[in-house]
């Protein structure tokens, strides 16, 4: 004899075993015992499916015997009999495991109908239209679902008999119809199964318990459990639901519909929902009628609508969540049938989190871990507005978020000039190159047919802030014809386009969007998230107004500021090239003091937007040669000025010969605003002293060559520059009584001996510009852990640093040996399809390998320096899983992009919390 319970009424399954239960079954012994009135009804253990499987599909001894005893129970309830030919109980039967997993058997409804009972129904409810129509439907599903029948075999009688009688909906057709459709049903059943529909009522139930069981190995499914990565102790099985059937549809006090606890548009602490009276939860699905809003029912049915509230107050008190929940009403006792968390957006999170903390019905610690950090994304950029119900014409990859709209343009010189002339463009381009960088500044949004999530578009977009789409592979461009092809579309420059960078998705025309907004609520849940967390959040900002922009969304400073972006403005190129291609000291150094003051202002205004917090400056980084053109681009652009010193030449004889030509003529205008050959030959010779400089920079390796530090002792005139700017901004920002805090970092360092010789540049410097102001100065220097070396010599390092900063951009690259780039572009996908690698490690941290790295560096820095401040500034650090991780190991801070800064603050509180509990 089995000693296994197999089988539980809803009044005792335990509401939290789900593995055992499953989800559907838990919650409805939940909501049975803390008195809401749910149907009576049992549920089969997932432990009774995993028996049937292992015994070669036979249903555990006993089962059978259990299930009828609640069958009993279940007549004894509801006063009806199973078969009963007067009287008879329907039930409904529902798969259900741990996790909620489409693939698995759908419901079957109005179990227990046969030719008897279904007289019994037409006695009970003086209805026969409705009992013939709860008999195909029962017939159809059991042939579908739990007999495997084609649809087809269902759909095609039905479809003939409705053009016959000229029906456009089922509602149309009279009960002699619907039995004539049952017919046909009946023997399709026999057709296919060579026997016929099975009438007893057990049969039919033990028929259906073991096709809810064989769904659980059915292909669907078993692809869908391995597609999402549930594994057997996430859920193992299927529990089987029987559960009375009620009806909404018994006439005009019954009614069916669905309700959600609060607004889940916008937060709003009112109960929300639709219903129809006279109908059955199909009908409002299938869109056959138009259901009306719950608000009206208190005038339609007000008893019942105060039940309903009343349903909702028990809900949201017992589940402490935002309910979404199934009702029908049955001659008017109203029975809920189903409820889960409601689903919503970020706004409405936010918001029913403060208002349900307030009410005192969550805690603050609950009113933070509801939320997906990664969701508050949508509260930061323009939206597409959630009612829009505009078609998207073709999907990119959601590449940075939010949405724009504007006219397309085909290229960034097009894009610069209709942008200045005040239209707002979105740049389309089959995909972007550093050269572009002038459209991307004049466009609303960018939109690439090639390239993924971190081609130059994106990563260009997410770092400007702006939308982008990229990779949109169903669009062809063609630059040349300023046009690009949707199928059987054609967008054409200056069309307006929509696109919306948080879902990949591409419109034609002006969609209708909602505005960023940072609301109160979202202020006052991140200050609890900042309460909760230990972790601080910095931003990586280059500018001032990336530095407001963090601040606005809450930065505790700067931990990143990449001084290479500040060479890069229009202003400052051409003397950064002065100094690149300088062959003397003294020519260097004449480009460097020209620089001095714009780095000085540089700093001085992120010191006075960031005042008092940190503002952490990263020394030069990239090798110079990043600052010249190609040289391929260099050689073109002298072949083509040497041709024109060819015209040039024949140029200057034709000015010569029109000198003789009255004043005002046409031609002189022209030919004026030609070169002539002195010109050409300087910028020749201009052309060719870059050259020869880019020619001699040339690296085998860039990345692993002359950079960072390296450059900073081999040219230490440059870092000398940045730190005098950086001191002497702080010097007369504190002279002006603007408190600052500047951290001097150093990047790419490998060995304590490279800091040692920086930091005494640094002393130097500090004693000129202490003497020369008068001021007192007070800063930290420190450096970037960003070399597989450094991590190993933290304890050294830590000697001359007062913090650390993992860049973990070049340390995953250095960990791995190889680049994101090219990863990205060749290998990384199929190594994550075949789950070689399970993430891209330049997303997600590496924690099993760059992160032990990192915890060695944290252990061995903080033994020599227990007080070292330390933080991460690669793109990990607006991550959520890896700044979990951050937190684990004991940093200090996180520094991100500004847009992912309030995504941080929620993470960092997510991991205290987490890791407290
Ligand atoms: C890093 O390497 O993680 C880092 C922040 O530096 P960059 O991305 O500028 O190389
Ligand atoms: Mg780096």
């Amino acid at each position: 004899m089995n000693q296994k319970k197999f089988v539980y009424s809803f009044a005792e399954g335990d509401g939290k075993n789900k593995k055992l239960l499953g989800g559907k079954g838990a919650n409805l012994c939940e909501m049975t015992q803390i008195g809401l009135n749910v149907p009576p009804g049992f549920t089969i253990t997932t432990e009774a499916c995993l028996d049937y499987l292992d015994a070669g599909h036979k249903l555990p001894e006993g089962l059978m015997d259990a299930v009828r005893n609640h069958m009993t129970q279940l007549e004894q309830a509801t006063g009806k009999g199973f078969g009963d030919l007067n009287n008879p109980l329907l039930v409904s039967v529902r798969s259900g495991s741990a996790m909620s997993m489409p693939g698995m058997m759908d419901t079957i409804l109005n179990l227990g109908l046969n030719s008897q009972t279904l007289q019994g129904l037409i006695w009970q409810t003086d209805d026969e239209r409705f009992a013939y129509d709860a008999y195909r439907r029962f017939v159809q599903l059991f042939g579908k679902v739990a007999l495997g029948m084609p649809d087809s075999l269902f759909e095609e009688p039905f479809e003939a008999i409705k053009q016959r009688e000229g029906a456009m909906e089922d509602i149309a057709l009279t009960a002699d119809n619907l039995r004539e459709v049952t017919d046909l049903f009946l023997d399709a059943v026999h057709g296919h199964t060579g026997k016929p529909f099975p009438e007893d009522p057990y049969e039919q139930l033990e028929i259906a318990i073991q096709a809810v069981f064989n769904s659980w190995m059915g292909k669907r499914a078993v692809d869908y459990r391995r597609e999402f990565k549930i594994t057997p102790e996430m859920a193992n099985g299927t529990a089987v639901n029987v559960c009375t059937m009620v009806f909404g549809n018994r006439g005009f006090d019954s009614a069916t519909g669905v309700g959600f606890t609060r607004n889940p548009a916008t937060g709003e602490n009112q109960m929300f929902g639709e219903y129809l009276v006279n109908a059955q939860g199909e009908d409002v699905v299938a869109g056959i009628r138009t259901p009306k809003p719950i608000a009206r029912m208190a005038e339609e049915m007000p008893d019942l609508h105060r039940q309903l509230v009343e349903l909702r107050d028990k809900l949201e008190s017992h589940y402490h969540e935002v309910q979404d929940f199934e009702f029908t009403i049955e001659r008017g006792t109203l029975y809920c049938l189903q409820t889960r968390n409601g689903k919503m957006n970020a706004h409405a999170m936010v918001r029913t989190s403060v208002e349900m903390t307030e009410s005192g019905l969550i805690s603050k610690e609950q009113a933070l871990l509801r939320i997906d950090p990664e969701v508050l994304q949508q509260m930061l950029f323009p939206r597409l507005d959630p009612k829009h119900g505009a078609i998207s014409l073709a999907k990119g990859l959601p590449a940075s978020p939010g949405a724009a709209c504007g006219r397309a343009v085909f290229d960034a010189d097009r894009a610069e000039e209709m942008g200045h002339s005040g239209q707002l463009v979105i740049l389309v381009r089959e995909e972007t190159k550093p050269e572009d960088i002038h459209g991307f500044f004049a466009a609303q949004g960018i939109l690439t047919s090639r390239g993924g999530k971190t081609s130059h578009a994106a990563v260009v977009a997410r770092g400007m802030g702006k939308p982008c789409v990229a990779g949109a592979e169903g669009i062809h461009v063609d630059t040349q014809a300023r046009k690009a092809t949707i199928g059987e579309t054609v967008i054409r420059e200056g069309d307006l386009i929509t696109i919306d960078g948080t879902t990949g998705d591409i419109y034609l025309g002006a969609v209708p969007m909602v505005e960023a907004e940072f609301t109160d609520d979202l202020r006052t849940l991140l200050s609890w998230a900042d309460q909760a967390a230990r972790l601080k959040v910095m931003a990586n900002a280059d500018s001032p107004q990336d530095a407001q922009r963090a601040l606005s969304y809450g930065a505790t400073g700067i931990g990143l500021c990449r001084t290479e972006r500040m060479f890069n403005a229009a202003d400052r190129l051409p003397i950064v090239l002065e100094m690149i291609v300088a062959d003397t000291l003294e020519q260097r150094q004449e480009a460097l003091d020209k620089l001095l003051p714009i780095q000085r202002s540089d700093f001085q205004a992120l010191f006075e937007v960031m005042s008092p917090r940190p503002v952490t400056i990263r020394l030069l980084d990239p090798p110079i040669h990043e600052f010249l053109p190609t040289e391929s681009q260099l050689v073109a652009e002298l072949e083509h000025l040497r041709q024109l010193r060819s015209t040039a030449r024949g140029v200057d004889i034709l000015i010569d010969t029109i000198r003789l030509l009255p004043p005002g003529d046409a031609a002189m205008h022209e030919i004026s605003s030609l070169a002539d050959s002195g010109v050409v030959d300087a910028a020749i010779e201009k052309k060719e002293a870059i050259l020869k400089k880019v020619r001699s920079l040339h690296e085998v390796n860039p990345m692993l060559g002359h950079r960072g530090v390296r450059l900073g002792i081999t040219f230490p005139e440059i870092y000398s520059m940045q730190i005098r700017a950086i001191l002497e901004a702080s010097a007369e920002c504190t002279r002006r009584g603007i408190a600052n805090h500047p951290e001097i970092m150093v990047p790419q360092v490998c060995t304590s001996e490279e800091l040692k010789a920086v930091r005494t540049f640094v002393d130097d410097l500090r004693q000129q510009v202490e003497a020369s102001t008068g001021q007192q100065l007070d800063f930290k220097f420190g450096t970037m852990i960003e070399v597989v070396r450094a991590c190993l010599r933290a304890d050294k390092l830590a000697e001359e640093a007062d913090f650390f900063s993992f860049g973990t951009n070049d340390l995953t690259q250095a960990t791995f040996s190889f680049s994101r780039e090219d990863a990205e572009n060749k290998f990384l996908p199929m190594y994550n399809a075949v789950k070689i690698l399970r993430d891209n490690p330049f997303e997600v941290l590496d924690t099993q390998g760059v992160g032990k790295l990192m915890e060695l560096a944290v252990n061995w820095g903080r033994e020599v320096k227990p007080e070292l401040k330390i933080g991460i500034c690669g793109e990990h650090g607006g991550h959520p899983a890896s700044i979990g991780f951050c937190h684990r190991i004991g940093l200090s801070y996180v520094s991100c992009s500004a847009p992912r800064v309030p995504i941080a603050r929620l993470s960092a509180a997510h991991a205290a919390l987490k890791n407290n509990a």
